[in-house]
């Protein structure tokens, strides 16, 4: 039988619920079991695809083509597991399914209602993330905050689920906060609130998790129990962690992953947590500082650009580095080609985006790097962006340009592919999931990999135009990653540079880290070589701050 761990916020938003959840998924992957993770969105939009990063951080692409939730990012990256277009609900899905079947005549005469069609539906969707995954635990988080008009079909979805599969199936944690006051304290009458709210709407949680910006007291987690009707030790502090990979091993020495099997009656072998520690000394021991610039359109939030920051820590951490992001705003490149932001950096970074606003600033980025051999890699958009500043430089104009951009340009180097010309709807038509590229030999991403082939995930709908190949192969730019069939450019790099590539793809999203991605493994490898040619690869006593 698959047990089902339901993870809900309270007191406030982000709390690190996705990280708190992902970091308990790791300690009981480490027990051996198999762990399964469900992120359900209480928002309206049928998935994240539409809505703008700074809405919503970026959009994590599964492999099979799920635009889906930054959480996911986290689940994947934690629990070493892939996950599916499944693995994330919205209202907008449920309501869709809904009214579907509504219209089909399913309901055969009822009034639709919230209870229990909606419910149904959402219980449906939990059932069938267990019936595909056959884990022996599926991690379900609620989005949101307990309290949340939005939230409450959820809440009421996994009240009834405890008592339709059996409660010794079901687990409830919550996660809430106990803010500081001006006396210094740290305060429980949020959380006891935020329990109160939980429990008018029938759930008692069996495990309260307590993010403090500190350690907390066996007292105040004494009082934390009394009022919250949950046993002292599953009262779970969760102070700030000095890196979000310090957090699973946290989680395992205050006794999360042990109380979780026994409250659920378990077996489960002694957790082996050998390869976080073993993370953890290496993030500790990264000594040699590497500044990474990048530049992207939406670096006033970070999380815009996750899978990518994250996939640039992981390599660099594996290399002994201590990697610093400079997060470069590409309009600001743009305005009178300011270069400055650019100056001393080991690596130039461009992600992918969409829409022009910001792009002249990627295409400048490019060109940097090109010229002051800078190693630099570009994602998506990225290697649009140096594709069309090659175009423009072997072209001796600035004509050439993408049709998302310029859609009358005479040298569209970046074109839609004659079959998409007709779709009018924006949501869902891109090319996205797992596709094979052909790595040629002898090129920069061949040696990188390893092997001629691999898969990686999409999320794009303009492609290089091949008419372009032989003047920019003239120019030194090889074509280095191929479709099978050999008619989609894959990866672009160029001769007579240490390291500047571009994928079509995102392999940010493929990036764990204890095993960092080849490309962005031999793209920290020439920015470590470049800083150490500019006397810049000093060892310095490492300096770690808490990041959460
Ligand atoms: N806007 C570009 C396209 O649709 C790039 C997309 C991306 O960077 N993810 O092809």
């Amino acid at each position: 039988m698959t047990k089902f761990v339901f993870v809900t916020g309270g007191v406030t938003s982000s709390l690190g619920k996705g990280i708190t959840a992902s970091s308990l998924g790791a300690i009981l992957a480490a027990r051996g079991l198999s762990v399964a993770s469900l992120k359900m969105d209480p928002y309206l939009n049928v998935d994240p695809g539409t809505m703008s990063p700074y809405q919503h951080g970026e959009v994590f692409v599964t492999e099979d083509g799920g635009e889906s939730d930054l959480d996911l990012g986290h689940y994947e990256r934690f629990i070493d597991r892939n996950l599916t277009r499944g693995s994330n609900l919205t209202t907008g899905q449920i309501y869709n399914a809904v009214i579907a079947k509504e219209r089909r005549g399913d309901y055969l005469g009822a009034t639709v209602q919230v209870i229990p069609h909606v419910t149904n539906e959402i219980k449906s969707r939990i059932h069938r993330v267990a019936r595909e995954a056959q884990a022996d635990i599926v991690l379900v988080e609620v989005g949101g905050t307990v309290g949340d008009i939005e939230s409450l079909p959820y809440l009421e979805a996994i009240r009834q689920f405890r008592n339709d599969v059996g409660r010794q199936n079901v687990l409830y944690v919550h996660l809430t906060l106990l803010p500081r006051v001006a006396t210094g304290e740290l305060k429980t009458k949020p959380t006891q609130h935020s329990v109160k709210e939980l429990r008018s709407i029938g759930i008692q949680p069996d495990i309260l998790v307590a993010r403090a910006d500190e350690a907390v007291d066996d007292e105040l987690r004494e009082k934390i129990a009394l009022f919250c009707d949950v046993k002292v030790e599953n009262v779970i502090p969760e102070p700030n962690a000095w890196s979000i990979y310090g957090v699973p091993t946290m989680l395992e020495d205050v006794g999360l992953g042990r109380i979780v099997v026994k409250e659920l009656g378990l077996e489960a072998k002694e957790p082996d947590l050998a390869a976080w520690r073993t993370l953890e000394d290496r993030i500790r021991n990264a000594r040699i500082p590497l500044e990474i610039g990048l530049v992207g359109k939406y670096v006033m939030l970070s999380d815009a650009y996750l899978s990518v920051a994250e996939s640039v820590k992981h390599a660099a951490w594996a290399h002994g580095c201590e990697p610093r992001i400079r997060w470069i705003d590409s309009e600001r490149l743009e305005r009178g080609g300011d270069v400055e932001p650019l100056v001393g950096l080991d690596g130039i970074v461009v992600p992918g985006g969409f829409g022009y606003r910001g792009v002249e600033g990627k295409v400048q980025a490019a060109r940097y790097g090109r010229e002051h051999l800078v190693p630099t890699l570009g994602l998506c958009m990225g290697l649009q962006c140096m594709v069309i500043e090659l175009a423009r430089t072997a072209l001796g104009n600035e004509d050439a340009n993408s049709t998302e951009f310029d859609a009358f340009t005479p040298h569209p180097v970046i074109d839609l592919l004659p079959e998409q010309r007709d779709v009018t709807e924006k949501g869902g038509t891109m090319r996205l999931g797992s596709y094979p590229c052909v790595l040629q030999e002898g090129t920069l991403a061949h040696k990188a990999y390893g092997q001629p082939i691999v898969l990686e995930r999409h999320r794009h709908r303009f492609e290089f135009n091949n008419a372009y190949r032989e003047l920019l192969a003239t120019h030194g730019m090889r074509f280095s990653g191929l479709s099978p069939d050999g008619r989609l450019v894959e990866i672009v790099e160029l001769r007579d540079h240490p390291f500047y590539l571009g994928t079509q793809y995102h392999p940010e999203f493929k990036s764990r880290p204890h095993r960092p991605h080849p490309l962005f493994a031999a793209f920290i490898d020439a920015a470590l070589a470049h800083a150490r040619a500019n006397g810049r690869a000093d060892a310095q006593a490492p300096v770690r701050e808490a990041v959460r």
